[in-house]
């Protein structure tokens, strides 16, 4: 095995895998390593299918971990930008690096790329402006923003072909990569970055001793929300600097395509954003799936959360969509994902394990819905593993309330949208670490130590931490 490398990169998710991908487009001469802690993308098969219920794959999740990271089972929704807009509403925070104009033609390249490995050419968004306008009006009344992108959408089982695709790609083309391997540890010294101690994924959970180490000066950590834990570990045990971050607490909502019939139609996905209610706390509704599929995703510690897809074959008759509640915090408690992870522990033993869910009716009503109660519930739960309950056991007030005012300034704009039968499931909770610091080219504080993608904090999205990938690449060629 070769011990050293110009660069490694830790995770291969779409921000890794996009570096690795520019690296080669531009003929580099630079030696890359990418270290993933699951399999490659045509061994990643979720059982859950087939065992009716999650069975917490060992030694990692098949849909967090992986080539492609958690790109591999999403819903392939890539979200573009308006032309005539500032802003970019949606996937993090590139922009306050290198400026929206520069995100933008990074976005219409990395499309370009997704569009030559197979990505559908339609643009979902872009042909009922005058129907958007309208609900967005309706929208503003109600203290609700309507966030009206193009989307290309490119369906679970399409983004795992696609990946595959590039996975060949990179591989024929120079990209060292090793799978099923952690990056257990950096090794720095006086404050720069001289490489990385590996070991299996097997030996990393059997809590092994052993290690090898692999050397480089220059490593990213692209490691996404599933590494967001490995990654507060590492800014302390190493003194990488951080900035103080933000959970995203929420439920995912299930509903009758027929009541989110416009929105599909117009918009493929209807981003509402808002501070309505007692708190006005930010509250918005996120990764949005017509016809789609509830599912479940097992983080660090054995957390099951929720999240959700579609398919672009395969079609069921409910929507299914996140509604998240961002919660910041600074003094004297600063520890967003310790947050986040009670909230998830409590709720997992509410259901015994599985994710909880009750119907929008009964939460209104003070009561935990009932097993018989949710087999005649006119709308049917695509998540077939997930236990009735109370998600107000476990979930905070405040959240709670947060949503359950979302949920009814929304019914405004989009009647049925507070239907008692809707179900909501939790927890659905969005880990990032704390925010790392980093310099306009990702440079965290250690010298040769950079950071991108969903895992820093830096974006929130397939298309963003794409996009992370390519320009990191690009810095990297530049400060050879
Ligand atoms: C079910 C689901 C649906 C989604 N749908 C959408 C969607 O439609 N549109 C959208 O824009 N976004 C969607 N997302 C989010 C999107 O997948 C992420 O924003 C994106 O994958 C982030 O890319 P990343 O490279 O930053 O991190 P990730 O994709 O999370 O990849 C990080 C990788 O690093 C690996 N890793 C972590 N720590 C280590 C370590 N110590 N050693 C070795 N390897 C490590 C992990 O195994 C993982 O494979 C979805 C996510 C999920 C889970």
């Amino acid at each position: 095995m070769n011990k050293n490398y110009d660069v490694i990169v830790v995770g291969a998710g779409p921000s890794a895998v996009f570096l690795a991908y520019e690296i080669v487009a531009m003929n580099s001469k630079k030696k890359v390593l990418l270290i993933e802690q699951g399999k490659s993308v045509d061994k990643r098969v979720c059982p859950i299918e087939k065992a009716g219920k999650c069975v917490h794959c060992k030694p990692m999740c098949n849909i967090t971990c992986g080539f492609s990271g958690a790109g591999a089972f999403s819903d392939g929704k890539l979200s573009l930008y308006n032309k005539s807009d500032d802003d970019l509403h949606v996937g993090g925070i590139l922009h306050e690096y290198i400026g929206v104009d520069n995100t933008k033609k990074l976005i219409d390249y990395t499309d370009q790329i997704y569009l030559k490995f197979g990505a559908d050419k339609h643009l979902e968004g872009t042909e009922y402006k005058d129907e958007v306008e309208k609900i967005s009006k309706k929208a503003k009344k109600e203290n609700l923003t309507l966030i009206d992108i193009p989307i290309r959408h490119l369906g679970t089982e399409k983004s795992h072909e696609l990946y595959y695709k590039i996975q060949k790609y990179l591989l024929e083309n120079g990209i060292d990569i090793m799978f099923e391997t952690v990056v257990k540890d950096l090794i720095v010294e006086n404050n720069e970055i001289k490489g990385v101690k590996v070991q299996s994924s097997q030996d990393y959970v059997d809590l092994k001793e052993e290690y090898e180490e692999i050397y480089s000066d220059k490593v990213v950590l692209a490691v996404g929300r599933k590494g967001a834990n490995w990654l507060v570990d590492m800014c302390n045990a190493h003194d990488i600097k951080t900035e103080s971050g933000v959970v995203d607490v929420g439920i995912r909502y299930e509903l009758p395509d027929k009541i989110m019939e416009k929105i599909n139609k117009y918009m493929y996905e209807g981003k509402l954003v808002g501070r309505v209610g007692t708190f006005r706390d930010k509250v918005r509704t996120f990764c949005q799936n017509p016809s789609g599929f509830v599912s479940t995703e097992v983080y660090d510690n054995n957390i099951t959360l929720v999240n959700g897809h579609s398919y672009k074959e395969k079609k069921s008759t409910n929507t299914n969509l996140a509604i998240l509640v961002s919660h910041n915090f600074s003094s004297p408690f600063n520890k967003p994902i310790d947050y986040g992870r009670n909230i998830a522990k409590n709720l997992n033993e509410i259901g015994a394990g599985k994710i909880v869910v009750q119907r929008f009716g009964d939460i209104r009503r003070g009561k935990r819905t009932w097993k018989e109660e949710l087999d005649n519930n006119s709308v049917v739960p695509t998540l077939k593993d997930a236990e009735p309950g109370d998600l107000t056991f476990a979930m905070p007030y405040r959240t709670m309330k947060d949503i359950i005012d979302f949920i009814e300034s929304v019914d405004k704009v989009i009647e049925g949208f507070a239907a008692p039968d809707n179900l909501l499931y939790g927890p659905e909770i969005k880990f990032y670490s704390n925010k790392v610091k980093i310099t306009n080219d990702f440079e965290t504080s250690v010298k040769g130590l950079y950071s991108i993608g969903d895992g820093g904090g830096m974006t929130r999205g397939l298309m963003m931490a794409s996009c992370s990938g390519v320009q990191m690449a690009r810095i990297l060629e530049k400060n050879k």
